[in-house]
């Protein structure tokens, strides 16, 4: 049976079919980089990183493609605060970005996007919407012609006559109507600004989604996903200028991930209640948040507080417990139990996994089936005598599931200063041997374990990083 997937364009299930065999090509929206993420900006990349590795376990090849809005009205504001230039604002939020995402163990994209790379780009799609009657030129500013797009709120289920009744209707004699959005703006004194055909401007926001898609992946992709907040407008925009252009469909499947709420309150800035994902990382581990995050089911709003964190991370520390439990068995007994049933007991949990996962990548589910596969293991330790064969089938298993949810689930050995050591004791023997691979593995080790070495005249020094 084919994977499931809620399509939020169609608003049903419908059966994954990719448009080329054992391929994906998916696109999610990123973020606008003028401040350091807070939890609910971390929410899709965790949850549509764990969509990838679900799809890459299925057998796909997925190109995965996530843009930085890297040029914009707050990055430009934030940049007059600080007193630095755009860039250095858009570079220092973005390696903050792949610092905290990578630490809630988040895979890299296939390619990052930044709108300052694509500026060619979009200004060729903009001067090909001008060209077939969907957007004008009003005053520097270029806007599209909404009305003239048939299908505009199909994906978040309005109506033009829905929208205008309920738009704010803001008086803009640039425009021709009021539904009408920007796509590329006219710069105003002392901003930033590219040469275009319309003057010295910038693009606007929606615009860098659609040029980017039809540049890295074509112009229809299998999965177009965001935070359930893109789907109007952004998402809608998208829609129209993308199939305005190319007249065909722009994603296959769209996918929206919920809400995220502190202590039952919807997170916003009037509240202050934002929550910056470094924080909570910092005091509950990102293994836990990550963990956390994928107990819910991604179209569920999921809600935060330090109680439901302590919560998740007792239940995966169940989880860790169980492993190095059988580890432990593993190393420690001989070989004399009896397989009996139990090989196949592990094999139908493993299906179950599955038929959960392929299920709309039901997460929530996938993770109870982890923590039955731990009821289990724990059963079987029970036993007096057991056979290596299932202490490694149980092992096996609670590792491929983890991978699929990248959750960690091994206790962190963390090294000891005097392990530390001796490691450098061997590098430096490998110097002396010549033997400069060898030394540059001990290096490199050390370094995935967050030492650094520095080489000083008075010898090698180290420290934690
Ligand atoms: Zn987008």
């Amino acid at each position: 049976m084919a994977i499931q997937v809620y399509n939020s364009l169609t608003k049903q299930k419908e059966a994954f079919i990719p448009m080329e065999e054992g391929k994906v090509k998916m696109y999610v929206c990123g973020p606008t980089v003028y401040n350091y993420i807070h939890i609910g900006n971390a929410r899709p990349p965790i949850v549509y990183d764990m969509v990838r590795r679900y799809l890459e376990y299925r057998g796909y090849e997925v190109t995965y493609i996530s843009n930085f809005t890297d040029v914009d009205d707050k990055i430009i504001r934030a940049a007059n605060e600080l007193g630095e230039d755009v860039f250095a604002v858009a570079n220092k939020f973005i390696e903050a970005y792949h610092h905290d995402t990578c630490a809630l163990g988040v895979k890299e994209a296939d390619v990052h996007p930044r709108v300052t790379e694509t500026i060619p780009e979009i200004i060729a799609f903009i001067e090909a919407l001008v060209k077939k009657g969907y957007a004008y030129e009003s005053g520097g500013d270029v806007y599209f012609r909404t009305r003239k797009f048939e299908g505009y709120g199909k994906l978040s289920s309005q109506s033009i006559e829905d929208l205008r009744s309920g738009a704010r209707i803001e008086v803009d004699e640039r425009k021709e109507d009021a539904l009408d959005f920007v796509l590329w703006k006219a710069a105003k004194e002392g901003e930033i600004f590219w040469g275009s055909p319309w003057g010295k401007g910038r693009p606007g926001w929606h615009i860098e989604c659609s040029a980017m898609v039809k540049k890295y992946l074509g112009d229809t992709i299998d999965i177009h996903a965001g935070g359930q907040d893109l789907s109007f407008p952004h998402h809608e925009n998208e829609i129209a200028q993308s199939e305005a252009l190319t007249e065909k469909p722009m994603a296959n499947y769209w996918m929206h991930n919920g809400f995220i709420n502190i202590n039952n309150e919807k997170m916003s800035k009037s509240l202050g209640n934002f929550v910056l994902a470094n924080d909570i990382i910092r005091q509950h581990s990102a293994e836990v948040v990550r963990f956390f995050m994928l107990t819910g089911h991604y179209r569920s709003p999921i809600n935060f507080s330090d109680e439901l964190l302590e919560g998740a991370k007792n239940g995966l520390d169940r989880l860790k417990t169980a492993v190095s439990s059988l580890e432990h068995r593993l190393q420690e007994s001989a070989d004399f139990g009896e397989v009996g049933d139990w090989l196949e007991r592990i094999d139908a949990l493993k299906k179950r996994f599955i038929d959960e996962m392929d299920d709309d990548f039901n997460s929530a589910n996938g993770i109870a089936v982890m923590f039955d596969l731990a009821k289990e293991a724990n059963r079987y330790l029970r036993e007096e005598k057991t056979s290596k064969q299932v202490l490694q089938a149980f092992l096996a298993y609670f590792t491929e599931f983890a991978d699929v949810l990248g959750i960690v689930i091994t206790e962190n050995k963390e090294l000891l200063d005097e392990d530390i050591e001796e490691l450098i004791e061997n590098r430096n023997q490998a110097r002396k041997d010549r033997n400069f691979a060898l030394a540059d593995q001990i290096r490199d080790d050390l370094k995935e374990q967050g030492i650094i070495l520095e080489d000083t005249a008075q010898g090698v020094r180290w420290k934690r990083g």
